[in-house]
């Protein structure tokens, strides 16, 4: 018999505390709903903060929730969130929100009648226990509720099943205040002092061995903080995120690619001699997954359209299409071609809506849409704007008791429209 944490049953239970997940509780708490928010580590913010991610990249029309949560997070506009501030940040937003947390609490199951979830099903250092709720939300970025749900899904590119690499982000610390190099991609070319350019030296370390074979670029972002930058830099290609073996085989390539790389820019970098690692994700970081198909799948055809749908909850999203090479090396993607740039695009809500599961939403990185849509809406902001509207859609659906294809999306729309989202 399983033991309920909670007597009493939530409107709405979202697994993951991510940037979606976020989001969506922070909605759907101040909008009155009694809303769980379950995460399997011991903090909130997901690559976020234990991530070591940033900065917050992509764009949505104004008045969202994203833009609340961006100036609690970020001390210096426009740079990387400082992640302690986040972590204390996001912890006391959801509290002030009357959010219930459920830290160190891992999503193992559900218990399902037909094609309703009845309650999810967890496990902490007590051992299985559940949660009750009339609305559940997969913000959990690899799709992991909805797949416990028995919901379909899809993985990587569609020629090989290949998902983007895994990366372990650090920062560090230590430059000399005169050196102001950033690399943010690999077309940003900046020339040193000497007259050296900045990737043609990545790109010789790269051929050399100096660098893992698989790193011809180290990207530096400012941190806002002098004498510092994050790293995104380590690479391990054909890692099934999926699979643990593999999971834990690229945590340990990768935590020697850190000191590989520390050592890469010390030696060749004028300003970079004395830097220290400052910190480094507490977790793999993993840009591509499940995808959890769903009533609709957003694809880059209608993104580069620009398409507009009647139930377009989140709107203007803009990001390029940014597929880190699955297969080797470098930012841009090998074999496929992918274009270069959406317009100003929408998500639907029907593709936050997983088949088969009436009363489960998706939110994040693993709603439904191609490989190619997928490495556009996968930022952050992105991801928050879709997590404000998987809450707003989930209190409806909790008071009404209305599956997901039957919700008038109308009312989702009229809800954000009076919350300020420039809709
Ligand atoms: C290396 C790398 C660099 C990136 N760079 C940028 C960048 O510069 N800017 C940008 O905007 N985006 C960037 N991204 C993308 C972005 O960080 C993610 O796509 C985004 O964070 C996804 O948000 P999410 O809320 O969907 O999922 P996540 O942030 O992954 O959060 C999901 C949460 O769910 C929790 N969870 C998972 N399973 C369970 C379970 N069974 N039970 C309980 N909890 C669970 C996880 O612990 C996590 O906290 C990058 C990603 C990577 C990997």
């Amino acid at each position: 018999m399983m033991k309920y944490t909670n007597a009493n049953e939530y409107d709405v239970v979202i697994a993951g505390a991510g940037p979606a997940g976020i989001a969506a509780a922070l909605e759907a708490a101040r909008s009155g709903a009694k809303t769980a928010l379950i995460e399997r580590y011991g903090c909130v913010g997901g690559a976020l903060t234990l991530g070591f991610i940033g900065p917050l990249l992509g764009s949505v029309c104004e008045g969202t929730i994203g833009e609340e949560i961006e100036e609690a997070i970020c001390p210096v506009k426009g740079v990387c969130p400082d992640f302690e501030v986040a972590k204390t940040a996001l912890t006391r937003l959801l509290d002030e929100a009357g959010v219930e947390l459920f830290l160190q609490t891992l999503v193992t199951g559900v218990i399902k009648e037909g094609s309703v979830i009845k309650a999810v099903k967890i496990n902490g250092n007590y051992g299985e226990s559940g949660i009750r709720g009339k609305v559940f939300i997969d913000a959990t970025g690899d799709g992991n509720l909805s797949a416990l749900a028995g919901c379909q899904w899809k993985i990587g590119r569609e020629s090989d099943g290949l998902v983007q690499p895994v990366t372990i982000m650090f920062t560090i610390e230590g430059i000399d205040p005169g050196q102001s190099l950033l690399c943010l991609h690999e077309e940003h070319h900046t020339v040193l002092a000497d007259g050296r350019e900045y990737l043609d030296i990545c790109h010789k370390a790269c051929r050399s061995g100096e660098l893992p074979p698989n790193v011809n670029i180290v990207r530096l972002y400012s941190t806002g903080y002098p004498g510092e930058r994050m790293v995104n830099a380590t690479q391990e290609n054909r890692i099934d995120p999926l699979d643990p073996e593999a999971v834990s085989r690229a945590e340990k390539e990768l935590r020697k690619q850190v000191d590989q790389i520390v050592s890469f820019l010390r030696k060749n970098i004028p300003g970079f001699d004395n830097i220290r690692i400052r910190g480094s994700a507490s977790t793999l970081g993993i840009r591509e997954s499940r995808r959890i198909t769903g009533r609709s799948e957003l694809n880059e055809k209608d993104m580069i359209e620009g398409k507009t749908y009647p139930d377009t909850v989140v709107h203007d999203a803009f990001f390029c299409f940014d597929v880190h090479n699955p297969a080797g090396p470098g930012q841009a993607e090998g074999e496929e071609k992918v274009p270069s740039s959406p317009k100003r695009y929408d998500i639907p809500f029907s593709a936050m809506c997983p088949l088969g599961s009436d009363n489960l939403l998706t939110a994040g990185r693993c709603i439904s849409g191609t490989h190619t849509a997928h490495s556009s809406y996968r930022v952050m902001r992105i991801c928050m704007a879709m997590g404000q509207a998987a809450g707003a859609a989930a209190i409806y659906m909790a008071q009404s008791g209305v599956g997901s294809a039957d919700l008038d999306v109308n009312i989702v729309r009229e809800h954000l429209i009076k919350r300020g989202v420039k809709l």
